[in-house]
């Protein structure tokens, strides 16, 4: 397993789509081992290929002890949302890709999603909750939307500058 780089906003490469894999092969496991450990190294409940710079449909999440019924991590090739509910919830959302930012988003409550597992096997997940807003968070950086897309432009503009400002500041040091 590898850590991989994690792109910070507004880095082009974030904004570009995710191909589908062929299949999940060693290569792609491979890929789902490194989404993982980088998640876990940050301490994220969710990791998207994309946010590395990799443009293949692949992601990582795990919610650990915050999830009551999937306690393992789960790992998703070509995911596809078949439905999500009328119904909502408010998330405090945040994203490795947006550091130091933390906002309320409002998402379905619950979606339906189809995969291919880490054993190339087609599953389909019926989730609800943080479960939910984890997958489509996740499913978005794969058709290269950041959660601040979800938010009025001016708040966005404001996270922008502060992110514009942060990157300045690293470089300069
Ligand atoms: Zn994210």
């Amino acid at each position: 397993m590898a850590l991989l780089e994690i792109l910070t906003a507004p880095d082009p490469r974030l904004y570009g789509k995710a191909f589908p894999v062929q299949k999940v092969d060693s290569a792609i496991r491979k890929l789902m081992d490194d989404l993982l450990e980088t998640l876990y190294e940050n301490n994220a409940v969710g990791f998207a290929s994309m946010q590395a710079g990799i443009q293949k449909r692949v992601l990582a999440i795990d919610l650990g002890e915050r999830n009551n019924f999937f306690r393992k991590p789960l790992l998703m090739a070509n995911p596809e949302l078949h439905w999500v509910s009328l119904e909502t919830q408010v998330t405090k959302e945040g994203c490795l890709s947006v550091p130091n930012v933390w906002l309320d988003v409002i998402r379905p409550l619950e979606a339906h999603v189809s995969y291919l597992d880490e054993n190339n096997q087609r599953q389909h997940l019926k989730a609800k909750g943080l479960l939910a807003d984890c997958i489509q968070h996740e499913i978005d950086h794969l058709n290269g939307i950041l959660f601040i897309e979800h938010l009025s432009s001016l708040k966005r503009e404001m996270i922008m500058r502060k992110l514009m400002k942060n990157k300045k500041n690293k470089g300069s040091l």
